[in-house]
């Protein structure tokens, strides 16, 4: 029941209406206080925390025209100018002002740790000390296409207590600011001076608890004028908030939605993801059927399969089951074992499924005629389950 608390408390600020007055007054203080201090910015802004019109909207109380507002986004996004003197587009004065005004690096490398596949592990410290973690993957796409998937964090640790994850053990320590969460993209490509060709919000934290920061993220890192990625790259996971996933649906964003769904029952999953005690699968897979009937875009379940926990024959009947509703793909994932945070009750019964149960497993979702990745098992010499590093550097 106080976790049931705990996420209706979290909650309440993404559906207004839904709650008391009151709880929402105290939920949007709580909010508040998670979020980056104030202090600490000394009276200037993060500019990738602006969206292009707010920066318009500045430049006007400046008495400057909209496009330098563009001018100068161009120079930091598309040029990748961190020290916005160098923005040769700008008046002198006016570049002067932005460098007195921004905050243009949120967040400074403490350490990375690279594996032997390519995959490449970054802690970052913010500006408050806080640390976070995003990892760089490589892989080889069918076409032989190179691709460079960048897990991003939206959250210091996360509320959530999913019993499998590394990051749960960090609690939540705040939010990040939109400015962190771009920030990392930016930092990434600029660190291992590799292009980075798709985005997963798949790293610390649950990004759909970090709504509104989130979707300006999504809204900045998608602009047309510079478009760090584009939209189809980008896939945003969840562990299933569901008024949340339904309001994603109706925003004018575009994002390709991922599930952790990792159980095919009520029971296990809430077994696994405290989460699913708020709201149950059918509950949370019409949600995502709407989410697809508005969008049009398909869903991904990601599936960690546990040894004779969830990869059963009936298991794999009741995934298919669910992958059959809308169009959708099944991302099955190997268990990186979390015995570092000293798991007790069923966390620290939790086993990767045998490698040759897991094929099985995979082939008859393939055979099925359901689109199955397997994620590789990337960097698990450096630690790649999420939040590993972070905990490692306390
Ligand atoms: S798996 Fe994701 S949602 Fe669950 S505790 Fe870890 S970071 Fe949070």
């Amino acid at each position: 029941m106080p976790v049931v608390v705990k996420f209706a408390s979290a909650l309440s600020v993404l559906a207004p209406g839904s709650i008391t007055n009151e709880a929402t007054m105290l939920d949007q203080r709580q909010a508040k206080m998670r979020s980056l201090s104030p202090d600490v910015l000394q009276g200037r802004q993060l500019l990738g925390n602006l969206l292009p019109n707010e920066v318009e909207a500045l430049f006007q109380q400046w008495d400057q025209p909209r496009y330098r507002a563009a001018q100068l986004l161009h120079g930091y996004y598309a040029e990748r100018h961190t020290n916005l003197l160098e923005i040769s587009t700008l008046p002198r004065s006016l570049r002067q002002r932005c460098a007195e005004t921004f905050i243009t690096m949120p967040l400074a490398l403490q350490a990375q740790q690279r594996a032997s596949d390519g995959t490449i592990k970054l802690l970052f410290e913010l500006l408050d000390g806080t640390r976070i973690e995003s990892v760089l993957i490589p892989s080889e796409m069918a076409s032989g296409r190179q691709r460079r998937t960048l897990c991003i964090s939206t959250q210091a640790g996360c509320p959530l207590g999913c019993v499998f994850c590394a990051t749960a053990s960090l609690k939540l320590r705040r939010n990040l600011e939109t400015a962190e969460i771009v920030g990392q993209f930016l930092a990434a490509e600029r660190l291992c001076n590799e292009r980075i060709t798709n985005v997963v919000f798949m790293g610390m934290g649950e990004p759909l608890l970090n709504y509104e920061a989130v979707v300006r993220a999504i809204k900045i890192m998608t602009c047309e004028r510079w478009q760090l990625i584009a939209p189809r790259h980008l896939t945003l996971s969840t562990a299933g908030i569901v008024p949340a996933i339904e309001r994603l649906a109706t925003e004018d964003v575009s994002v390709k939605l991922a599930l952790s769904l990792h159980a095919t029952t009520d029971e296990l999953r809430r077994r696994l993801m405290p989460i699913a005690r708020r709201w149950s699968l059918d509950e949370l897979l019409s949600a995502v059927e709407g989410y697809y009937r508005v969008t049009r875009r398909a869903v991904t379940y990601e599936y960690i399969l546990f040894d004779r926990l969830n990869d059963s024959d009936a298991d794999f009947r009741r995934l298919l089951k669910i992958a059959r509703r809308v169009p959708s793909k099944v991302n099955v994932i190997p268990f990186h074992p979390i015995d570092f945070t000293h798991p007790e009750g069923i966390a620290a019964q939790l086993r990767p499924t045998p490698p040759e149960r897991m094929q099985q497993f995979v082939a008859a979702l393939r055979s099925a005629g359901i689109p199955t990745m397997v994620r590789s098992s990337s960097g698990l010499e450096i630690a790649a389950a999420c939040g590993q590093l972070a905990l490692a550097m306390q």
